[in-house]
């Protein structure tokens, strides 16, 4: 195994199994479909009902589902981030086109509505000793951050999304392992090499920040945003242009690839000119990058809101969120609404899909890691607990470009996707238009996800490996 063999906390990194690259045509199950044939969707969304953030946002009505047949210049799979920014940014570019976004499930219910909510700035290659690695691509990267970063904070001024809680908040990234200080202090010179601000804080000045006398060290940097993740993709997909119909509750369970594109939904068909995949680990059931992209399901809990005693009993600042230095550690945060939310836990879905009563087993492992934390706050109970599906790749690259004719795609959020997927929907959508930015070209370029060998290997490899990583991070997680 080598170091890329990880999964970096919910910020970034690789999943997969062993060190050889297996190198088939990525893209063979959709190029090779032969026209007129359906391919069948081999497995639909199925997220577990408890999403915290998404109850707790204020309710929406969803668009309603497709009834029968439908066409467009373009459509877009998955309102998600990525969908969102992409099926915007084409109404943008092409005012006199209808855009069609279809979502199997609610705005806000999948991946996008269910994590912690950073929009994290800084790269963090895990397979660099000092984090950053080469400058080059540290720099492209943090640009391609700062670009996601910068059109969410412009789109929650211009439409007024309150609920997206944002706020320039900074994170701290927490160490109580030897090993997780090493981190730190490695990645302190990568940050230096890079020229980004930190602020290294030692454990005894960490409670008036944090709360809690948990942790031996943080590292902390501002550049990071934080925000009530279903608050904001609900408001961004109620602010969408006019020129764009999103349908929600409408699975694609079937594709014809052709000339121009052809999607089965349960009562009907959208015919597509140009087809945008912006479902992450699902565009592998369209027949591309199969085995490449790893749905790897990551948890987290919401407690109540602690009282007005509750919060003076912890101390510390209103609002903050801290990742671990351990990549399988535990992601903290304190609400806007006084809650606290933890996330860690992760488990191979190969599907997907949610698995049912898994989160009862997961919340044992989040209520250890809170009263480890806050051991005054031991009666405050989880109000929700709640998985959802990262699209992790072995060598922690992406796909952004061309599928096959007609079809395009940014798939593959490696655990960032709040301002990967905005950024890479965005840009994609301006490449099909014909503008290009020099972010583009270092997408275009960039190596592309590797595939991994088939089940059982890839079950027994992922399971292992999510195993190991969760067995060795001690006190972090
Ligand atoms: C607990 C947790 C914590 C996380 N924390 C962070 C974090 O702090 N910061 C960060 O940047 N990232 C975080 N992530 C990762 C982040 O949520 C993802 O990177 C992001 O959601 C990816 O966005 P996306 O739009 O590419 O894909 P998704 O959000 O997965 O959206 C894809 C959409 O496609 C839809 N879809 C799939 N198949 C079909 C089909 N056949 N027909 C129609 N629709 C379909 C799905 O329902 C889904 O809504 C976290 C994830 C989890 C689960």
């Amino acid at each position: 195994m080598t170091r890329r063999d990880v999964i970096v906390g919910v910020g970034a990194g690789a999943v997969g199994v062993g060190a050889a690259t297996f190198a088939p045509d990525l893209l063979r199950g959709g190029s090779s479909s032969q026209p007129g044939a359906v391919k069948t969707v081999t497995s639909l969304p199925a997220d577990d009902p408890t999403p915290g953030w998404f109850h707790t946002s204020p309710k929406r009505e969803p668009q309603p589902p497709l009834i029968g047949d439908a066409q467009a210049p373009w459509v877009v799979i998955g309102a998600g981030f990525t969908g969102l920014a992409a099926a915007r940014q084409l109404a943008l570019n092409f005012p006199d086109d209808q855009i069609i976004l279809v979502e199997a499930q609610q705005v806000g219910f999948g991946a996008s509505g269910r994590n912690a909510g950073f929009l994290i700035d800084l790269p963090h290659d895990i397979g660099a000793p000092d984090y950053i690695g080469n400058p080059e691509t540290a720099n492209q990267i943090l640009e391609l951050n700062h670009t996601g970063q910068t059109i969410l904070r412009e789109l929650v001024e211009q439409h007024q999304i309150t609920d997206a809680q944002l706020r320039h908040s900074g994170k701290y990234q927490g160490a109580v392992e030897d090993s997780g200080i090493a981190v730190l202090d490695a990645y302190r010179g990568g940050l230096e090499k890079l020229g980004q601000r930190y602020e290294m804080i030692e454990g005894k000045d960490l409670p008036e920040h944090l709360g809690t006398s948990f942790y031996r060290k943080a590292l902390y940097t501002p550049g990071t945003i934080l925000v009530q993740p279903a608050g904001l993709v609900k408001g961004l997909a109620n602010s969408l242009p006019e020129n764009v119909t999103l349908y929600e509750n409408t699975p694609i369970t079937g594709v014809e690839y052709g000339a121009k594109t052809i999607l089965h939904h349960a009562s009907g068909r959208i015919t597509a000119d140009k087809l945008v995949l912006a479902n992450n680990a699902f565009g592998t059931h369209f027949g591309f990058l199969e085995r490449a992209i790893l749905p790897i399901f990551t948890y987290g809990s919401l407690t109540r809101p602690l009282t007005p005693a509750e919060q003076a009993s912890i101390g510390g600042k209103k609002f903050w969120g801290l990742i671990p230095a351990d990549p399988f550690g535990t992601t903290l945060r304190r609400t806007h609404d006084n809650r606290i939310l933890v996330r860690n836990s992760f488990s191979y879905n190969g599907d997907g899909r949610a698995r049912p009563g898994y989160t009862d087993k997961v919340v044992k492992a989040h209520r250890e890691s809170f009263e480890r934390r806050f051991p005054a706050l031991k009666d405050v109970e989880f109000e929700y607990t709640w998985g959802g599906g990262l699209g992790m790749t072995r060598n922690g690259q992406g796909f952004f470009g061309e599928l096959r004719p007609n079809v395009y795609g940014s798939l593959g959020c490696n655990g960032l996707g709040t301002v990967r997927g905005t950024a890479t929907g965005v840009l994609l959508a301006d490449w099909l238009a014909g503008k290009n930015h020099s972010l583009t070209e270092f997408l275009l370029t960039a190596p592309k996800p590797v595939s991994n060998p088939p089940d059982p290997f890839l079950t027994v490899g992922v399971d292992f490996t999510l195993w190991r990583g969760q067995s060795k991070a001690g006190l972090e997680a």
